[in-house]
């Protein structure tokens, strides 16, 4: 799988987690419960309605039929003669209605208006002629062909009417034979009771359905709050209660790729509060929380439009800022990491930032994610020395081009060892009174192709990182013991040859006896081997460093003090390490420190081993005049230019 194969798919698995938290708001629930509330509502309503239409229906069947026999009785009568006679006795109200529309016969008071319309019945099937009521049109169906029954409008005419009970008329139509119609009234009455009674199964399903809609509502909006809750949990960070990693890499990405955004420049910084451990362990670990929660407000209150703060890691903040150019960006860096280093009086706290500059045209940036930029301005905040003045640093394409050689060197280091890639280097020192050969150092060079030898400073730093510089010592180490053997051998006069030995392998407790052993197996005389500690080491365990250097010594050993005064006063280490090579560092003979008052510093130097009974070995001497002022002052060996760069072993056993 591909390098962006692998991306794509841990971006993938992510955003799925993401999608799952995005979700948590049930928006499904929600629908679901006004689907269900819509139902519930229905059915109820229904229920009620139907209740409602089923009296009043009952109450017009019962009205219809009344008619309808004296129709029939009117029909049959027609036959037997004077039919209106028997009409007349015959109880109701009536008209007839001859096939033409005329009116041939009426009895009772006729309020029967000429307007008709149709009536059905809620069973879809029945339907009926019926004609309003002058008086009352209370019934009289309108378009939709129902008796509409306002049971607030009937409540009030019977409070109108201060009666218990309300007769409401509507004629009914009823085919009479011959063409002829009997319309008769029919008369509903409703009694108080009777609305009462719907009344309260209209109230009943009201409330039924309020209630539950209130039910509902509830849920659904604790629902909401929960999923907003896991969300706003999701995204928060435990110990500032500002916005967490997942904020970052979800938003971030959102910013650098959405529609509205990303043709803005944005940058990556990683700011870093650089003594929070110490700070915890001198304080407590609550108050160092409650401190970089106050960092994480100071920072937000900066942030402009579609910035992000998030903690990323313990003492890490991941930032997304906006910028116009490097510099400005590089100015409010600055001012930030200013502010924030004396956010509280009476502390000196310390800040670093990196960052990474997104490219600001938005076609480039689709295959960019934020965790890349932010990794970058890791890599550029983790470049930033304690002795640099300026806290904040910028990745670009040297730091990119130094951390590309990290991992070569990284990936081609066992394969260089194996090879014998690595060539020993010989620099001879020599006693500036004679100038005679007195020894030498061994340089590692690294014979990277036919024609590029790197030098130490390139590679040197990076095995002390990765721990590969105890197998480079070893190896070393055993170069030189065999080329001395080889030499012996030849007859050559040979001399000792001190060693580099990296601190970090002093912490290994049977340094003597490994060099020892790697030495006896050359066949190499103990005398001939010389090791050189760095000063910077000497600030280590100091019983454990004096106990390595009396086995080296007791082993038949040299030991050398390199680079002294070079960093912090190493008087005191001079005291208590039995030594017996001091070799003074070349910034003594190169700049301010070079001169008069440079002179006094060396010549006392030198003295102060003399009395200590040490060696000297004056190291990067390039001139004639201080070749000439250290043979003067009794310096016992010169190692620089001034005599010779450190060269390949077949030009080396030239010198010998
Ligand atoms: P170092 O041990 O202080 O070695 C002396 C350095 O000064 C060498 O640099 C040498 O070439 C340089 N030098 C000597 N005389 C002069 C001079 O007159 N003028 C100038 N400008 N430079 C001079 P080099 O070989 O580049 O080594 C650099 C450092 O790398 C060494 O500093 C040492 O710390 C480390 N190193 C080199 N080889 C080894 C090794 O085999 N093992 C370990 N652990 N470190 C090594
Ligand atoms: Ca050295
Ligand atoms: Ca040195």
């Amino acid at each position: 799988m591909s390098k962006s194969q692998n991306r794509n798919t841990i971006k993938k698995k992510r955003m799925k987690i993401f999608r799952k938290v995005k979700n948590s708001d049930s928006i499904g629930s929600v629908i679901a419960s006004f689907l269900l509330l819509f139902s519930v509502s229905a059915l109820f309503a229904f229920i009620g309605g139907f209740f409602v239409e089923y009296v009043l229906e009952s109450k017009f069947s019962e009205e219809y039929s009344k008619i309808y026999t004296v129709a029939k009785i009117y029909e049959e009568g027609k036959t037997y003669g004077d039919i209106l006679t028997v009409l007349n006795k015959t109880p109701g109200d009536f008209i007839i209605e001859d096939a033409s529309g005329n009116r041939i016969f009426s009895k009772g008071k006729d309020t029967c208006s000429t307007e008709k319309n149709d009536l059905v019945l809620s069973n879809g099937t029945e339907g009926y002629i019926v004609y309003k009521d002058t008086e009352n049109d209370f019934l009289f169906p309108k378009n939709n062909g129902n008796i509409n029954l306002n049971l607030r409008e009937l409540w009030d005419m019977l409070d109108k009417a201060k009666e218990d009970s309300l007769n409401l008329p509507l004629w009914i139509s009823v085919d009479a034979g011959g063409g002829e119609q009997l319309i008769g009234k029919a008369v509903f009455s409703f009694r108080r009771r009777d609305i009462v009674l719907m009344g309260e199964i209209v109230a009943a399903v009201a409330t039924v359905v309020v209630v539950l809609g209130i039910i509902m509502l509830i849920s659904i909006i604790t629902a909401f709050v929960k999923s907003k809750r896991v969300k706003a949990l999701f995204y928060e960070d435990f110990v500032t209660r500002g916005k967490n990693w997942n904020y970052y890499l979800v938003y971030g990405d959102k910013r650098i790729h959405g529609a509205l955004s990303k043709k803005k420049n944005f940058a990556a910084v990683n700011l870093i509060f650089n003594n929070y451990r110490n700070y915890c362990l001198c304080h407590s670990i609550a108050e160092g929380e409650e401190y970089l929660s106050k960092v994480n407000i100071a920072i937000t209150r900066e942030l402009g439009n579609d910035e992000i703060c998030a903690h990323a890691t313990t003492s890490n903040f991941a930032l997304l800022l906006r910028y116009e150019d490097e510099d400005s960006l590089m100015r409010r860096l600055r001012g930030l990491v200013d502010r924030l280093t004396h956010i509280e009086d009476g502390h000196n706290f310390k800040f670093r930032a990196g960052a990474c500059l997104l490219p600001a045209d938005g076609t480039r940036r689709k295959d960019i994610f934020v965790d890349d930029i932010y990794n970058n301005a890791c890599a550029a905040q983790a470049a930033i020395s304690d002795s640099d003045d300026n806290p904040v640093k910028i990745f670009g394409s040297s730091l990119l081009d130094e951390q590309k050689w990290e991992n070569t060197v990284q990936e081609r280091q066992w394969a260089a060892l194996k090879n014998e890639e690595f060539k020993v280097y010989y620099q001879p020192k020599y006693d500036p009174r004679n100038d005679t050969l007195k020894g030498a150092e061994a340089l590692i060079r690294w014979q990277f192709s036919e024609n590029e030898i790197i030098p130490p400073g390139r590679f040197i730093p990076l095995f002390e990182k990765n721990g590969f510089i105890t197998e480079i010592d070893h190896y070393m180490i055993a170069h030189v013991a065999r080329d001395q053997k080889a030499w012996l051998d030849k007859g050559l006069k040979c001399v000792p040859v001190s060693v580099n030995v990296s601190r970090a392998h002093f912490v290994e407790k049977d340094l003597a006896n490994q060099i020892a052993r790697m030495v006896d197996e050359a066949g190499c005389p103990h005398e001939l081997i010389e090791i050189e500690l760095t000063e910077s080491a000497f600030f280590d365990d100091k019983d454990a460093m004096i106990q390595t250097i009396n086995q080296l010594k007791s082993n038949g050993f040299s030991v050398s003090m390199d680079d002294f005064g070079a960093g912090y006063s190493s008087l005191n280490s001079l005291k208590d390490m039995p030594l017996d090579v001091l070799k003074l560092d070349a910034e003594f003979f190169r700049g301010e420190d070079a001169g008069e008052r440079g002179e006094i510093v060396v010549s006392e130097a030198i003295n102060l081993a003399k009395k200590l009974k040490m060696r000297t070995v004056a190291e990067g001497v390039e001139e004639k005049e201080q070749v000439d002022f250290l043979a003067g002052q009794g310096c016992d060996m010169i190692q620089g230019y001034f005599y010779s760069k450190p060269v390949p072993k077949s030009e080396y056993e030239t010198y010998m």
